[in-house]
């Protein structure tokens, strides 16, 4: 006989463990699987795990200003202490340069709107907070190889938006481990070293998974969390063609360099949103500094047609575009000869934002298209797949009625329409990992 549960979570990333932990609280039986050994084994393990509310659209500030309390309450938000340590989340305040680069207007009327405290500094605040900035505008950003690439410009920048309720957390797998400890917990069950290569369906809707090893089991619900291959699962359930809004995989890599000897970026640095230069960047252990891109337009996006064929290396091309974009901004920054640092998949929607939704599959539900920018929404994400599943489970057609979730830190209503894989293309977005 068939193994069974109320609910199949194909992927044990951080947003598959929310949501396992969510559905339980409300009385699902859930078994995660994932092909990885362990959760969070996926591209959670390489997120620099900013936690930060820059976001195109009411509703990514929104969601990203109450995911950003639930670190602020890990442990007693999890409910369990992980014998393995708990992740810790480092509250150091973000700066968003105010540039061309950024739409920092709308960004403000939107704290404004949301909620979120901030200060606005001049260049000058600036140049003092952060006296190792080169604070001239290198806007747009251009090819390293481009001869005006090192050209000294003499505009300065307007100043720099600071927000000092946000921060990062230092351990993206042990948090993933804290999620799945919590989960357990609650009674979830994870099946590890397992892959799924079936959506199984009966009578118009879901009926479970099929496993590489022809194993099967048996659920109403499959959600589909699969991280980077979501849309290899979306294709085997069939359900891509009823999708407005789809999802790729794209190459993205963070590189750790050391912070300039005289300052120490561990302790006094803050992370960064550098959309003049096209790169954004965080405080790393061992006084470096970890650089990620903007993806700005001058820059090939590799787009990966199979995950699975990933090759998780830094290449010598992004290592100069990424580091020397920083050491225009940093200018005393040692560049290292040999590129360090993590290569993973960003997991993108056609307009950067996620798709928490149902699909055309009756008990077929999916949590993708996190676009690089989710890792902090992960608790209320997990919640909002939790209650839109509950809803529609219980007859609700969210498709023409939307579930909408209250915050339980923020109390601000989030509307998980959305984030509708009907939706068309959103406008207002940066297209790019800032949503
Ligand atoms: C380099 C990098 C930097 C980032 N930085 C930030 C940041 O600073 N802030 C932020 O908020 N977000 C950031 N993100 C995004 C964030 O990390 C992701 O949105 C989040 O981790 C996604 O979690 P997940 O659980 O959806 O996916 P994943 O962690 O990718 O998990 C998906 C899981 O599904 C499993 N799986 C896939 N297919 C199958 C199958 N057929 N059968 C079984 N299992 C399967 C995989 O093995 C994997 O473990 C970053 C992402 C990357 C890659």
């Amino acid at each position: 006989m068939n193994r069974t549960t109320d609910a199949i979570i194909i992927g044990a990333g951080i947003i598959g463990c929310a949501t396992a932990f969510e559905l339980a609280k409300k009385g699902y039986r859930t078994l995660n699987i994932d092909k990885l050994p362990e959760a969070g084994y996926g591209s959670t393990s390489n997120s620099c795990a900013l936690i930060r509310f820059f976001y195109s659209t009411w509703e990514g500030v929104a969601m990203s200003f109450e995911g950003y309390h639930y670190w602020k309450d890990w442990p007693n938000y999890l409910g369990v202490t992980d014998e393995r340590g708990m992740a810790h989340y480092t509250e150091r305040g973000t700066i968003m340069l105010m540039t061309e680069g950024h739409d920092h207007s709308s960004v403000i009327r939107l704290y404004d709107e949301v909620g979120v405290d901030y200060e606005v500094w001049d260049v000058d605040t600036l140049a003092q907070k952060m006296p190792i900035f080169d604070v001239h505008t290198f806007y747009p950003p251009r090819p390293v190889d481009d001869p005006s690439f090192w050209e000294d410009p003499d505009e300065r920048l307007e100043g720099a938006v600071f927000t000092p309720q946000s921060g990062y957390v230092n351990d993206p797998l042990l948090a993933t481990h804290n999620l799945f400890a919590a989960a357990k917990s609650v009674g979830c069950e994870f099946l590890f070293n397992s892959e799924v290569v079936e959506i199984r369906k009966e009578d118009g809707r879901t009926a479970g998974v099929t496993l590489k090893n022809g194993e099967q089991v048996d659920a109403p619900v499959v959600v589909n969390v699969a991280g980077p291959h979501s849309f290899v699962i979306n294709r085997m359930a069939g359900v891509e063609k009823g999708m407005n809004i789809k999802t790729r995989a794209l190459r993205h890599e963070v590189h750790h360099v050391p912070a300039p000897p005289n300052f120490n970026y561990e302790e006094k640095g803050h992370p960064v949103s550098d959309g003049d230069a096209g790169t954004y960047f965080r405080p790393e252990v061992g006084n470096k500094i970890a650089v990620g891109t903007e993806d700005p337009e001058c820059d090939p996006r590799e787009f990966i047609e199979d995950p699975d064929q990933f090759v998780y290396q830094v290449s010598a091309d992004q290592f100069k575009r990424q580091v020397y974009r920083l050491a225009r901004r940093v200018p005393d920054l040692p560049i290292p000869n040999e590129p360090a640092g993590v290569a993973d998949m960003y997991d993108v929607s056609d307009d950067w934002i996620p798709i928490y939704d149902k699909s055309d599959l009756p008990g077929f539900y999916m949590a993708v298209g996190t676009s690089g920018n989710q890792f902090k929404n992960a608790a209320i994400a997990g919640l909002m797949m939790a209650e839109l599943i509950d809803a529609c489970e219980n007859g609700r057609a969210h498709d023409a009625d939307p579930v909408k979730v209250t915050g339980p830190y923020t109390g601000l209503t989030l509307n998980a329409g959305f984030y509708s894989r009907l939706r068309e293309v959103n406008p207002d977005s940066t297209f790019t990992v800032r949503g």
